[in-house]
């Protein structure tokens, strides 16, 4: 049996009416950069946050940028995050003049550890970024009480967190400013690149609304030294579409995610992903891991299934991050999850005979 990774397909299917005329309006009123349909999206999507605004960016990455010029983070600065995430979040402290500083993390929730937070806190430190790795929520209760102790602020990377809860309190909605993306692959996918960035904060949204646009008070009249970081009108009328079928792909993950921990949990050479008391957690990525992921990769790949990695090499011993001086061993835990990992098929649409087929090819390896 075949089984992608990821369908994009079967989920357009489902809604190509809808979509199409979502674009087609979009063009009838060349409403292309920016415009109604993205501060309509802007409107739903904060509301989904709980959060007083959202501001629509060209992507995730953007977004994190935003979210730190906003905040005023910059050269000299220390910005505070995890080795075990995607390039994106220290791309944007490295870009905002910031170094980026790591800590380690919790072995069951992939997520920050609290209680290496303080030590990692200097007086050059900004900001915090905590990431809600794979659709689970770090453990923002101690994260905000250190933060707040220390005068730092909290930027929520929550790229893979769309809908995730912490304590009842949705992603985005805790720290100062909440980053998404909608890179089409997310939990909530745009139909190109898009990012979003929440906040309750009125002088911040302001400032990141007026930076996204060329730091325009009104037009040609130019307050700050801005950027073009503007969502296009397409990707605000096809996410504002999406959003409504948002919590019942939630639903379809959590119950796929339930299925695979049926079928998988308690076998002996894996184990499947923990899901933390404090918060509901979204399956961005169900990651089992095992002794030896590229061996359990390339079996299933030869019986049809998809599987990735996420990520192979943490941050820290990345090329790109060498002259930060890190070797093997600074962070033992994000180094062992990145060895052992295995990320299985993940989508709402995913059907129970393939979901039983991939947990039959994984213990097939095994055995
Ligand atoms: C996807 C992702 C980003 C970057 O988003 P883009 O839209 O691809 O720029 C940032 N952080 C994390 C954790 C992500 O998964």
């Amino acid at each position: 049996m075949n089984v992608p990774f990821l369908d994009l397909k079967i989920q357009y299917q489902s809604l190509r009416d809808e979509i199409n005329a979502a674009l087609q309006e979009v063009m009838d009123h060349t409403a292309f950069a920016g415009g109604k349909y993205v501060e309509r999206f802007e409107q739903s999507f904060a509301s989904f946050c709980g959060t007083g605004h959202a501001v629509g960016v060209g992507n995730g990455t953007e977004a994190l940028w935003v979210a730190l010029i906003g905040l005023g983070v910059k050269p000299g600065d220390e910005v505070i995050t995890v080795p075990n995430t995607f390039i994106a979040t220290t791309e944007a402290i490295s870009f905002s003049g910031a170094t980026p500083v790591f800590v380690d993390v919790n072995e069951d929730t992939y997520n920050m550890d609290p209680d290496l937070l303080e030590a990692a806190i200097t007086p050059k430190t900004k900001a915090i970024i905590p990431v809600h790795l794979y659709g689970q929520m770090a453990d923002m209760g101690p994260i905000m009480e250190i933060a707040r102790a220390h005068g730092l602020s909290v930027i929520e990377d929550a790229s893979q967190a769309h809908g995730a809860e912490y304590k009842g309190k949705p992603a985005g909605s805790i720290g100062d400013a909440g980053c998404f993306s909608f890179y089409p692959g997310k939990n909530l996918g745009a139909y190109g690149e898009a990012g979003a960035v929440v906040t309750s904060n009125d002088d911040l949204a302001a400032k990141m609304r007026m930076f996204r646009d060329h730091g325009q008070a009104k037009k040609y009249y130019h307050d700050m030294v801005g950027w073009n970081a503007r969502m296009d009108g397409f990707q605000g009328a096809v996410l504002d579409v999406k959003l409504k079928h948002l919590p019942a792909w939630t639903e379809g993950r959590r119950k796929n995610a339930a299925l695979y921990n049926w079928q998988l949990t308690g076998i002996e050479g894996i184990s499947t992903p923990v899901e933390a008391a404090y918060g509901k957690h979204v399956y961005h990525i169900y990651a089992i891991r095992t002794a030896d992921s590229d061996g359990m990769m390339q079996a299933l790949r030869e019986q049809g299934i998809a599987s990735g990695m996420h990520y192979p090499v943490p941050l820290h011993l990345q090329k790109a991050y060498q002259f930060m001086g890190h070797r093997e061993g600074d962070f033992p835990v994000a180094e062992k999850c990145a060895a052992e990992q295995l990320s299985l098929p993940m989508y709402a649409e995913l059907t129970e005979e393939q979901i039983a087929a991939v947990a039959s090819a994984v213990k097939g390896y095994l055995a």
